[in-house]
């Protein structure tokens, strides 16, 4: 683009001592400052500069900044115009390394939440459909809409106590529904009611903070949680509740303590969300054969039913 006139360019210690105590000297990035950048970005004190071209070739929304920008530009910095954006500066370094630096957002491997949340959210700001697209996919790969995708499920985000209540947070902010029934389900059958009502709590590797759900939804995951209990034990699980071995069954006395057994192990103390627990080979070890050829297919197709109708269980739209 043509470069407008060069305006005066003012002093970057305009801060320093002035009448403004309370506003930071700009300070360079350290990590996304390069030396033939074209264009200056600066958020909570902290400027990047980095290249219009490569901006304007991948966002809209920055393509046309400069048009936005220019009439109220105040300054330069390094001959390069500065631009005032509203993002933090910690999500706009997350975004601008994802842009430039092809190992920083690898997909290869699992991402830092924080990171992939910062991508998503200011892509989809900017326009950035590739990096959008490309930070969904941790999201989509771990909460999948799918039964086959989630018995195979792919943990591409870097786990932390109360990661599942930030993706759920972050899906309600930033409309990914798609995301949300396995999240969902992923949050009530990780945490207890307790958890879910009065939040994670502080930990060093969720950064001290307690990490709760919206009360809205929390009312939605204690709701679904019921139901989901209700199911595994009036589908998932009818065969094993009844405590009663198939009539085929060729071990009855065996078989009903190993139903039992089961039982015991996913409703006692307190029952666990297992309606979309897979068909266990270790059931098979205890049960004789007929029981085995009589339960497992009845276990998936009702497990396969339960998830058919995850969404609904927490008051979405279908798949
Ligand atoms: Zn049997």
């Amino acid at each position: 683009m043509d470069r407008p006139e060069k305006r005066a360019r003012l002093d970057e210690t305009r801060h320093v001592g002035g009448s403004c105590p309370s506003y930071a000297q700009p300070t360079r990035s350290k990590t996304v400052w390069y030396q033939d950048g074209s264009i200056v970005l600066e958020t909570e004190s902290v400027r990047f500069r980095v290249h219009y071209s490569i901006l304007a070739q991948n966002s809209p929304i920055f393509q046309d900044m400069m048009n936005f920008a220019e009439p109220h530009g105040e300054e330069y910095v390094d001959n390069c115009p500065v631009v005032m954006l509203q993002d933090s500066a910690n999500d706009l370094e997350s975004l601008l390394r994802a842009l430039y630096e092809q190992s920083y957002f690898d997909p290869s491997h699992s991402q830092p939440f924080s990171l992939i949340s910062a991508v998503y959210r200011l892509a989809r700001k900017y326009g950035m459909e590739y990096l959008q697209s490309r930070a969904l996919c941790y999201l989509t790969d771990q909460y999948p809409k799918t039964i086959e995708a989630w018995d195979e499920r792919k943990f591409r985000v870097e786990k932390y106590p109360g990661l599942v209540v930030d993706v759920i947070n972050l899906a309600r902010a930033h409309d990914i529904p798609e995301i949300l029934p396995a999240a969902f389900y992923d949050c009530v059958s990780t945490y207890n009611v307790t958890q879910i009502i009065r939040g994670v709590l502080p930990h060093p590797r969720n950064n001290y903070r307690t990490v709760r759900l919206a009360q809205d939804d929390q009312n939605i995951a204690i709701l679904g949680l019921e139901q989901l209990i209700k199911s595994a034990a009036y589908q998932t699980f009818d065969w094993a509740i009844p405590n009663e071995p198939f009539p085929t069954c060729s071990d009855p006395g065996e078989c009903t303590d190993v139903f039992a057994k089961i039982t015991a192990e996913y409703w006692t103390p307190t029952p666990r969300c297992v309606a979309l627990l897979p068909w266990q080979s270790k059931w098979e070890d205890m049960l004789c054969e007929d029981c085995t050829l009589a339960a497992r297919p009845n276990h998936e197709i009702n497990r396969r039913s339960v998830w058919d109708d995850l969404p609904t269980y927490f008051e979405l739209k279908a798949w």
